[in-house]
């Protein structure tokens, strides 16, 4: 079943056409990695998605209801939730009323907002700084942390952007185990990733950009293997 489906999306700011006529579906429960080289377009998308900015033509749907042309906060009541190129940790706030902004969104109440936070620091494996102040964390926690807050908002579809960057091998595991237990949930995952050794194994399907245009499609070991991705991307590893 298609959870989410860009259809056709062109963004340009002024006379830079971030994306261009960029069609790709992300299946539910499914992980999606979105590589290219930089100035791809690879955020330009997200915020798209997540309502930021409505795209210049094109569409987006999401569990069969249009998305294009809502505000932040719609998207984010529609079931997408996201994480930024930079965290936006709030450092001297512990790490549980970190992932609480997260909560408030979806539901007010103080008792179940705390409750599910508590339950997501856990499952990000970061229940030891319920407490913490977030600035007392490694980079590597509060990428973890920036997860559960996005996942406080329930969203069905989450959006990472580079969650991995700048992590050590074992760091990035840890990443790499967080989002397998989120698709488990049965929650979608579409991933912007610099770090191939991150994504390609356990996706689904990539979808590759260059220039705007979307490139490629399709399983990790074909698109690994296209011609025009080497040329573009992956010939520069
Ligand atoms: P990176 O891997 O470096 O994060 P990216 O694939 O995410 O790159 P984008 O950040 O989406 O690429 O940028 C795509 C193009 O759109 C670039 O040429 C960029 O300069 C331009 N661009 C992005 N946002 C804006 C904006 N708000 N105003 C003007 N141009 C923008």
């Amino acid at each position: 079943m298609t959870l989410l489906h860009v259809k056709n999306v062109t963004k340009k700011f002024g006379g830079i056409t971030a994306n261009q006529d960029v069609s790709f579906e992300v299946g539910a429960g499914k992980i999606v990695g979105l590589i290219g080289p930089n100035g791809a377009g690879k955020t330009t998308m997200f915020n798209c998605i997540a309502g930021y900015f409505p795209p210049t033509a094109g569409e987006i749907w999401l569990n069969g209801k249009k998305i294009s042309g809502m505000t932040p906060e719609q998207c984010a009541r529609a079931g997408v939730g996201r994480t930024f190129q930079v965290a936006r940790t709030f450092t001297s706030m512990t790490a549980l009323e970190n992932v609480m902004v997260g909560a408030f969104l979806k539901d007010r109440h103080v008792g179940r907002a705390r409750s599910i936070s508590t339950n997501l620091l856990n499952f990000v494996n970061l229940g030891r700084f319920r407490d913490k102040p977030a600035g007392s964390m490694t980079i590597s926690e509060q990428r973890r942390l920036a997860v559960a807050r996005a996942l406080a908002v329930q969203p069905e579809l989450l959006l990472m952007d580079e969650v991995m960057a700048g992590l050590n091998p074992t760091e990035v595991k840890d990443m790499v185990d967080v989002v397998l237990r989120i698709r488990e949930k049965g929650i979608s995952c579409l991933i912007v990733e610099h770090v191939l050794e991150g994504i390609m194994p356990i996706a689904d399907a990539i979808v590759v950009l260059d220039y705007g245009k979307k490139i490629a499609d399709g399983k990790p070991a074909d698109v690994s293997n296209n011609p025009q991705v080497i040329a573009a991307y992956l010939g520069e590893e």
